[in-house]
Formats: C-alpha cells, structure tokens, sequence
C-alpha cells in the first residue's frame, strides 16, 4: 500500500465503490488490499460481521495453523508521571500523588524482573509516563541526582540492568521517540513498542481525549514507528477503538500500520485494544466499546494486515467472552502475568493461565508461550537483532522460537 497526504497531517483514503464480496475474496486469496479495498471493509453491516470474521479466521488459519500465543511477563511502570493528559488515562500521577517513588528504583525494577524469572515469565515490559521531566522539577531533579539528562536515558540503564542480570527480557514501551533514543534502547530490547491508538485528527481537537497529549498526535507517533522500521526494530504498535474515532478512522489508521509494514517489516504485531471507561476521568461517562466494534476491527484489521500478522486482543479487557476474538482472526493474547497487574488497566486482572489454556484449546488451537518478540525476527534470520541480543534471545528460545520449556514451565506456577 502507498500512503498518500491530504491537507491534514495524516493520509486519508478516497471513498471505494469495490464490492465487499471481491475484497473479501481478494484478502482470503493471500492478496494485499489497496487502499480503496479497504475502505470497501465499511460497507458492513452487523450482517456482514460474521462473514469479515470468517474470512479473517480463515486467513490465520492458513498462516498460524492452530497455535495461538501469549506472553508471560512482568509490568514494570517505570514512572506514572507523565507531561500529557489523555483523557481516559488513570495511569498517569503528579508528583505528589506519585509520593516518594516517582520513579522506580534500579534495585526495584531488578527485584520485579527477578521474581518473573523465578516464575517463568521472560518479558520486562517498561511501561511509563511520556517524558515527564519536561513538566516536572521534581522528575529533573530525581533524574540529574543519579546522573541522567532524560527519562528515556535512565530507562536504557534499568533495561541493560535487566538484560545483564537477569533471564528477562525487555519490552520498552516509553512514548514516542527520537532515532537516537531508539538507538540507545536498541542493543538491550529485542522488541518496543508503541500504540498508534488513531491517526483521527478529530481526537486531539478542543475537548477531544487528546487535545492536551501532544504526544499523541498522529504524525509524531507514526514517526516514531517509522524511525524504529529504519533502525529495523520488531515493533509492537496497535490501536485504541471507542474513544470517539470513526470505523473510517480505523481503516486509515490500519492502513497506516500496514503501510509502514509493508516499507520496513519490523511490525511485529499489532494490539487492537478496546476502550473501558475509568471512574474519576474525562471520559469516565463514556461507554465502553461494544462487543461487535471490536470484532468488526479485528476481523478488519486481519484481512487489512494479511495472513502474515500477528494479531491480538488483550484478554483481560474483555473478561467475560475474550475467546470470542478467536473466531475474528487473532492470534495472540498478547502479555499474561502471575505477578504484576496491569497497571494501565488496574480493574481488569488477567485470566488465569489455566482459563486461558482451556478457553483456547476449547476454540480448538494450542496455546504456547512466546518471548516478547516472535520467532520470525530472530530464528534463522540475523536482520533485525544485534548480535549479543540475538544470542541472548536464542538461549530462551526453543527449536519453534518459543519459549523453551513450554507450557510445562509454568505448571504450578501460575
Ligand atoms: S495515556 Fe499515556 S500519554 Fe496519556 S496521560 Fe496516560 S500515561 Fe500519559
């Protein structure tokens, strides 16, 4: 696909008058979609979201055969404090709500990546607020104390730290970023990541969930994925559905993704992560997104991204029917923990690994344990890790590319 711009910051597609049956028909014969195809995808109705998830299932089917992943990880909030305002964001704290830990220590983050060893787990996954020291005294200082300029720089310690120290390996999650500071991150994470949520311009305009999130605009995070496709980084990006984007918006926001997939191959998986209203926030009244919206772009997202994709739906934000997006065409479940909550959604605990197991073999697939890159990006290919990291990754991995040991590993432990 070939992105093209319009007067705004980010491309928008042209109307499509291409039947829904013949791109669906194009998708499932291994074919990539144009731009205009895509949008044909909005032409569905509720009638038609059985059919776009047939199609999509059949595509993984043809790609993945019957193996559906997780991984087993820690998450590791580096610091809540953040210089944006998202508007359905409980993660985010001041400093004096955050109290004396504003960030977490070496010895902390060690500790936490410790136990998840000790218990199986092989993901440290940083997740952190966007560059507070350029809203915070408080973070500059506590950073200058113990010698580092910027966040970003005291997250390339602790992830080093981690690589070193322990059997864990880390997933840096910190916002967006300038090609040195992927650079920086590069030799100590063998994957990052990053959520595209929306290319909507909508989004970020007066009283929109965005308008006081710079960082959140569409071109600077679509540069940041850009920038990691150049320094050949696997990378996670994914998008946020319910927070007042438009199906069309998805569809562009899809493409982009698949676009610079296309240009780079460094797209390693894509998240399509459901919107939960959070009590005490500006979008606390909103209702959550609905069931059929996130299997509409699911089932989307996989006949847009191809067979090849990896594709996933957080189990923990849909607690009650998660295994229901198997039958929309993902593939993964994305990060599990036995240890850790997810801090950015603190009300929605993960499944059991045992319920995970039996609702994924129910649906008829096996599941398997993946280190936090996929196997495509290390085994038998030296294009994208360094290599003391490529090395380091393999001693984890089995002959697959999965976590050695299996679902074996964790037999009591979950
Ligand atoms: S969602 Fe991320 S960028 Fe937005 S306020 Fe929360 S921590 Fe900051």
């Amino acid at each position: 696909m070939t992105a093209f711009v319009h007067s705004g910051d980010v491309p928008r597609l042209p109307d499509s008058t291409v039947p829904l049956s013949e791109v669906i028909a194009k998708a499932t014969a291994g074919a990539a979609l144009t731009e205009v195809d895509a949008l044909s995808l909005l032409d569905a109705g509720s009638d038609s979201i059985q059919k776009l998830c047939a199609a999509a299932a059949f595509m993984r089917d043809q790609s993945k055969g019957n193996i559906v992943t997780f991984s087993p990880k820690v998450f590791i909030p580096l610091t809540h404090m953040c210089r944006d305002f998202c508007g359905y964001c409980t993660f985010r704290k001041d400093p004096q709500q955050a109290g004396k830990d504003i960030y977490m220590t070496p010895e902390q983050v060690l500790d936490v990546a410790s136990a998840g060893a000790a218990m199986g787990c092989t993901e440290a996954l940083f997740t952190l607020g966007e560059r507070p020291e350029q809203r915070y005294p408080e973070a500059k200082e506590w950073l200058e104390h113990r010698g580092f300029k910027t966040t970003l720089e005291y997250l390339t310690h602790v992830c080093e730290l981690v690589l070193s120290e322990t059997k864990m390996l880390p997933h840096a999650n910190p916002g967006t970023m300038a090609r040195r500071e992927i650079a920086a991150l590069q030799p100590f994470n063998p994957s990052m990541g990053l959520m595209l949520e929306s290319t909507s311009e909508a989004l970020y305009a007066v009283g929109g969930p965005h308008e006081f999130a710079p960082s959140k605009r569409p071109r600077v995070r679509l540069r940041t994925l850009e920038l990691a496709g150049q320094l050949r980084v696997p990378f996670t990006t994914g998008i946020l559905i319910g927070i007042g984007e438009t199906r069309r918006d998805r569809i562009e926001s899809l493409v982009a993704i698949a676009d610079l997939k296309a240009q780079h191959g460094h797209v390693q998986e894509v998240i399509i992560q459901n919107f939960r209203a959070k009590p005490l926030t500006a979008m606390g009244d909103f209702p959550d997104a609905e069931t059929d919206e996130l299997l509409w772009t699911v089932a989307v997202a996989r006949l847009i991204l191809g067979p090849n994709a990896n594709i996933q739906v957080p189990p923990n934000l849909s607690a009650k029917d998660y295994h229901i997006y198997l039958d929309a065409g993902i593939n993964d479940w994305g990060g599990v923990s036995p240890l850790t909550i997810d801090f950015v959604n603190p009300e929605a605990p993960w499944p059991a690994l045992t319920d995970l197991k039996n609702k994924t073999e129910a649906a008829g697939f096996e599941l398997r344990p993946r280190l936090p890159v996929y196997p495509e990006y290390f085994l038998n290919t030296k294009d994208f890790l360094p290599d003391a990291l490529q090395q380091k990754v393999s001693a984890l991995a089995d002959s697959e590319g999965y976590v050695q040991g299996g679902m074996q590993r964790y037999a009591s432990k979950f």
